[in-house]
């Protein structure tokens, strides 16, 4: 196992069990690896930062707003845009 491979799978796996082979393997690196490890620290550390933070309260209405402005922007989709065109989003590899 590479280092690319280890940070592409590393998302993955922060929050499950590490009891997968692909999480043993992942673990295996990560003792030989200082790289990783390091990086694997900043990157927990990271999530726990975030989870620590409480979700400011939105101010009444603004969650409808950001919808609907979303929607004017093209971001989201109209609310009943009819049958879905099929083939019009491509799977992202
Ligand atoms: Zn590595």
């Amino acid at each position: 196992m590479k280092c690319s491979d280890v940070y592409r799978h590393i998302c993955d796996n922060l929050d499950q069990r590490l009891g997968t082979r692909r999480c043993m393997e992942i673990k295996r690196h990560l003792g030989a690896c200082p790289d990783c490890r390091a990086y694997l620290e900043s990157l927990k550390k990271t999530v726990s930062i975030y989870r620590t933070l409480p979700s400011p309260p939105l101010p009444k209405g603004a969650h409808e707003r950001l919808i609907r402005a979303l929607r004017e922007s093209g971001c989201l989709p109209a609310p009943a845009a009819g049958p879905r065109k099929p083939g019009t989003r491509r799977a992202k590899k």
